[in-house]
């Protein structure tokens, strides 16, 4: 399994637009990160895991040019405004690329973006909008998507809660891993918390 991070910044991105402070002057490439998003890789098939508003820089930068599905972590700008960058893809399969996400975040991402999901809104000819079919999941439940057994695991994050993912020997978590939760986590190789 192979794992790509697109993104590894807070939710202004660093540098931060505006902020003088000592990291966003650095000159240090590391001190430049752009929103967080991760490709996971086993097998030929690929989950991308949130949209990051800088969704196309990564994917062009890391030369990723297809994923076989989305999975959300929470419904945040930062993980979700680069949703429209999927068209690139969606264009080149046939149906929409399948989304999967606790449900709050399918729900708030289909009114938000409800061109993706809608398939009766159809582009004039000659142009192409992003298609997506979102699938809901349950936390603590294993999924089958494409090649990969996905465990969501419900964590705090804020005023609201989000997935973090189990999948095989990866535990990919975007807020506070809390100690009860912990065990979810056993037996993992690769532990990548507060991303
Ligand atoms: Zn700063
Ligand atoms: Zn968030």
């Amino acid at each position: 399994m192979r794992l790509t991070f697109l993104g590894t910044g807070t939710s202004f991105g660093v540098p931060q637009i505006g902020c003088d402070c000592a990291v966003c002057r650095s000159e240090d490439p590391r001190d430049k990160r752009t929103r967080v998003g991760a490709v996971v890789e086993q097998g030929g098939e690929r989950l991308l895991l949130d949209t990051p508003p800088e969704l196309r820089l990564q994917l062009i930068a890391t030369g990723i040019h297809h994923v076989d599905a989305v999975v959300y972590t929470h419904d945040h700008a930062d993980h979700t405004h680069g949703i429209d960058d999927i068209r690139a893809i969606s264009i080149r399969r046939s149906g929409g690329i399948p989304i999967y996400g606790p449900a709050e975040t399918i729900a708030a991402l289909r009114e938000k973006f409800t061109y993706v999901f809608d398939e009766t809104m159809r582009p004039l000819p000659g142009t192409s909008k992003p298609e997506a079919a979102g699938h809901v999941l349950s936390p603590g439940v294993p999924a089958r998507i494409g090649g990969f057994t996905v465990i969501p695991v419900e964590v705090p994050h804020g005023r609201s809660r989000v997935f973090g993912y189990r999948i095989g020997p990866l535990a990919y978590v975007t807020a506070e891993l809390p100690a009860d939760i912990q065990p979810a986590y056993d037996g993992l190789t690769v532990e990548i918390p507060d991303a």
